[in-house]
């Protein structure tokens, strides 16, 4: 497979065509933004370590019965993904407090909920991501009524397996966004899930291994980018 023409460029990834139509080539970006583009600069490696971790985690999801993008490894940095008719909303799973949700309700942050939380966000950077519910994805066209209850058992599915893939290896699944596209009459889970679209904490300590430490500013972010790589391949071999 060959990259082809340039088609976009997002805020962590850039996407090209390939020889194959509907086949896209996605190369992943060290560069990182925060604050919605506000917070810029860039995470070594990060691409390298994001592509990894997207394909390991979309090859076991699919081994779960979990339609993806996913069609393999072009580089380092680099996947093969089917192209999709992106939905223009974020899936938020959650299943300990952080981040938006402990602002927005004032609890504090390391609550553990007793079942998990899904919520949808309008995927629109001119107004922040605001959060949405049924009835504003409904009037808004960006999803029908069926599609809806779809990508909520799809959040709680996926949800469920990623929390024992992460648990294996020490890592506390907080919270985590998806992005889902049409593909043919199906929902298709697409785009990422990596240490900048997940809070992953370290089972005993707690520590942040996630891109709150670039958001927070809290060093050592290239380590826990890493780390989460590296537990990874030593949990599932
Ligand atoms: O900021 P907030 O607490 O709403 O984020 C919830 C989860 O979704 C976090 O894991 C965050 O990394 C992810 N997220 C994302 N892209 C966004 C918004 C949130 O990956 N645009």
């Amino acid at each position: 497979m060959t990259k082809g023409e340039f088609v976009y460029e997002g805020k962590a990834k850039r996407i090209y065509r390939t020889e194959t139509p509907g086949v896209f080539w996605m190369e992943f970006k060290d560069d990182a933004t925060a604050q919605n583009g506000l917070k810029r600069g860039t995470i070594g490696d990060k691409g390298i370590v994001n592509a990894e971790v997207t394909r390991r985690v979309f090859q076991h999801l699919a081994a779960q019965g979990v339609q993806t993008h996913l069609r393999g490894q072009a580089g380092e940095r680099d996947l093969l993904v089917d192209g999709l008719e992106m939905l223009k909303l974020e899936v938020v799973m959650r299943n300990v407090a952080a981040g938006s949700l402990v602002k927005r309700l004032g609890i504090e942050e390391g609550r553990t909920f007793p079942q998990p939380i899904v919520e949808f966000y309008l995927k629109d950077d001119d107004l922040g991501d605001p959060l949405i519910n049924d009835d504003h994805a409904l009037a808004l066209g960006l999803a029908t009524q069926d599609e809806l209850e779809q990508l909520k058992a799809l959040g709680r599915t996926v949800n469920a397996l990623l929390q024992d893939y992460f648990a294996a290896a020490d890592l506390i699944l907080v919270d985590f966004k998806l992005e889902f596209g049409r593909r043919g009459g199906e929902i298709v889970l697409g785009d990422e899930v990596t240490p900048d679209t997940c809070r992953l904490w370290d089972r005993e300590t707690r520590a942040k291994l996630d891109k709150d430490r670039f958001r927070q500013d809290l060093g050592g972010v290239e380590e826990a980018y890493q780390e989460v790589l590296r537990r990874l391949v030593a949990a599932h071999a």
